[in-house]
């Protein structure tokens, strides 16, 4: 095995082993954790997305269930399952899988899940918690969740030994649920923090002295060996389809590893981490419900 890989695919089993021995003793005590999924529509991706959470849970004891919505949908009717599923008490954990249909107003969506349940940490509250340094650590009875992704990038670099404290850390990607969040956890953890986006200017001038990089956008080949300076830590964040079918990431991983010290591959990188990130606030939230560590 290549000693710069980061390799999410082997932590997500180790995390899960530990989470399942979690998952037994709270269910020793009369804890059940469970996950609802709600999915509209009939996007391919987030139809495989909620597949893989669902066998996550199953593998680590977790229910789970899934509520697939037609594309058509309304608004109301989805405001209306929230609403029951915040005041169902054998409902922990919910997750609204994104992108929803354009005549669905995702905010409003997102403000209706009960913030002890939010274990997407979409919820303006978590978003919120997120900027002040809220207290996000798994075993803390406090009702604040981070997203996933981000939260999966945090994982694998503590698991690591790699301290971002006082690392200059650039950030391609200012999306909700990937830059943003990101960029305030490493914040939050001591890091200075560039991000980047579509507007940015000269994405060259924000990477080539970074000592991390992280990359959630979309394209492939969008970070180049040109970009980094040796020994530069590269996270990719990104998931792209080659017309194959093969699944790669944003980076120019051939070129890029050569002189990076280390790296995520993809796929088996930050993707397991994500979903061990979210099987660990699904077992938190079943715990602050319960108010049980
Ligand atoms: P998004 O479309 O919401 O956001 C993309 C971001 O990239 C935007 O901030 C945009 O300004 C920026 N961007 C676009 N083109 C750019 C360019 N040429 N240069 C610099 N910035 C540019 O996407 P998202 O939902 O944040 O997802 C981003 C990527 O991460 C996708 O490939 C997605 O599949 C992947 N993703 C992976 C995981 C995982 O678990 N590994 C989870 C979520 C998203």
């Amino acid at each position: 095995m290549d000693n710069k890989i980061l390799d999410g695919r082997a932590l997500s089993k180790v995390i899960e082993e530990r989470l399942t021995l979690e998952v037994n003793e709270i269910k020793s005590q009369g804890i059940f954790p469970k996950l609802c999924v709600v999915l509209v529509g009939d996007n391919p991706a987030s139809q495989s997305y909620v597949k893989m959470k669902a066998n996550a849970c199953k593998r680590v004891g977790i229910e789970s269930q899934l509520l697939h919505f037609g594309e058509n949908t309304s608004q109301d009717e989805l405001l209306a399952t929230l609403d029951s599923l915040n005041s169902d008490k054998s409902v922990n954990g919910i997750l609204v899988q994104l992108p929803l249909p354009s005549h669905i107003d995702t905010n409003l969506i997102l403000e209706k899940i009960a913030v002890e349940k939010d274990v997407d940490g979409f919820h303006p509250y978590n978003v919120g918690q997120l900027l002040i340094g809220g207290d996000f650590a798994p075993d803390s009875l406090n009702a604040c969740f981070a997203p996933a992704t981000p939260l999966g990038v945090m994982l694998l670099l503590k698991h690591y030994n790699i301290d971002v404290r006082s690392k200059d850390v650039t950030i391609i990607g200012a999306s909700n649920i990937v830059g943003k969040p990101l960029s305030s956890l490493m914040l939050n953890a001591g890091a200075s923090v560039s991000i980047c986006h579509i507007l940015t200017k000269d994405l060259k001038a924000h990477t080539i002295n970074a000592d991390i990089i992280c990359v959630g956008v979309g394209k492939v080949n969008l970070l180049t060996s040109d970009m980094i300076k040796n020994g530069a830590i590269i996270i990719d964040i990104g998931i792209n389809k080659l017309p194959n079918g093969a699944i790669v990431g944003d980076v120019d991983y051939e070129n890029v590893a050569k002189k990076c010290s280390f790296i995520t591959p993809v796929p088996g990188g930050v993707g397991p981490m994500t979903i061990s990130a979210l099987l660990q606030n699904t077992i938190k939230s079943a715990k602050i419900q319960n108010q049980r560590l």
